[in-house]
């Protein structure tokens, strides 16, 4: 089993380091020993609770409550630029995480649902419908087996199956965790969370004390288009998305990114790209090119070389900084979802 939620002993992994201060001050114990725990958790990668050097009572507490169910990686998808596991949950259901190599190290990308309710037409995670959210403690459990992969686990994408924002409390515990100091301690740069346009958890995200780095789905540059791509435009258009979203790269005054995947004939014109120079204006905001990795059954393809050249061009005359992302998943299969779908639909 992957992670017992059904049962009474609690994942130790859903447990924020204030959580455990908690439980161990309100059952008698000090809280001071959940610096040890996390020590043990995320820095030693004690599995068994038994070996955690605190005192025994303090032991008996947490072995009495607390598991440390690890991973049930069923398939790996290995390609030359990253890996892609397939984990099946306690419950069944199937989530998919990615390492993927950079030269100066590797990142993992981590799901938060088990399928997506957004619908956004050209993703493949969003044909099968939202199960369930991933609780904290699986989030971290794909951290804690991909890290056991690479010796060098340097960033964090929430770009996995499911849109963050609407899982928000679960992925908040999953970055606080992330973040504590004396466990994983990665630093709020290196920690990049997605999201489709959930505008009012954008807002919940600003008025958060740490600065973890934004990315947003756009896909478009006009409510015309965005909305026959992405449904979540009809409830948050356009304009109210880029405010929050400037709102929440001047708080912080970092740079947030617009991800751009190119699909043809639809939103790749030169047209497109002035549209998207206004939209972007002297903002930090800068625009992630993506190349559509099309697979069977797709209605859409992805835009030729020259006319993301030409998109590509028009973007730079306007002075808008983009990037062009390395395709570091197409060879495993990495679109989110995919492994997944393919799994579920030869009838695993
Ligand atoms: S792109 Fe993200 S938000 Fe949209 S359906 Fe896919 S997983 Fe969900």
């Amino acid at each position: 089993m992957l992670y017992d939620i059904s049962g009474d002993l609690m994942n130790i992994y859903d447990m924020t380091y204030k959580k455990l201060c908690d439980f161990l001050t309100e059952n008698g114990e000090k809280k001071s020993r959940a610096e040890i725990i996390f020590d043990a958790l995320y820095r030693k990668g004690i599995t068994d609770l038994k070996l955690i050097d605190i005192p025994e009572k303090a032991k008996k507490l947490i072995t009495d409550n607390f598991t440390t169910p690890e991973a049930e990686c069923i398939d790996i998808s290995d390609g030359e630029t990253a890996v892609k596991y397939l984990f099946r949950l306690s419950d069944g259901n199937l989530i998919e995480t990615v390492l993927m190599r950079h030269e100066y190290g590797g990142s993992v990308c981590v799901s938060t649902q088990a399928g997506c309710n957004m619908g956004c037409k050209f993703c493949r995670s969003g044909r099968l419908k939202k199960i369930r959210n991933l609780t904290a403690g699986e989030i971290v459990s794909q951290v804690l087996f991909v890290k056991k992969q690479t010796d060098n686990l340097s960033g964090i994408s929430v770009m996995g199956i499911g849109e963050p924002l609407d899982n928000l409390d679960n992925v908040l515990d999953f970055i606080d965790i992330m973040l504590y100091p004396k466990g994983l301690s990665f630093a709020p740069r290196k920690i990049t969370v997605s999201t489709c346009g959930i505008v009012p958890k954008i807002e919940e995200l600003k008025n958060r004390d740490f600065s973890v780095n934004l990315a947003i789905s756009l896909h478009a540059p006009d409510n015309e288009i965005r909305s026959e791509l992405m449904p979540i435009n009809k409830s948050y258009p356009l304009e109210t998305l880029m405010e929050a979203v400037k709102d929440y790269s001047e708080k912080f005054n970092k740079r947030v990114a617009l991800e751009y995947v190119m699909i043809k004939n639809v939103n790749d014109s030169t047209e497109c790209a002035e549209k998207l120079s206004r939209l972007i204006g002297n903002s930090k905001l800068y625009v992630n090119i993506i190349r559509y990795n099309s697979s069977e059954g797709d209605i859409y393809e992805c835009s030729d070389f020259e006319q993301i050249m030409r998109f590509y061009d028009v973007l730079k005359k306007n002075n808008v900084s983009v990037t062009m992302r390395r395709e570091l998943g197409s060879s495993v299969n990495a679109a989110c979802g995919q492994l997944r779908s393919d799994y579920i639909n030869n009838g695993n």
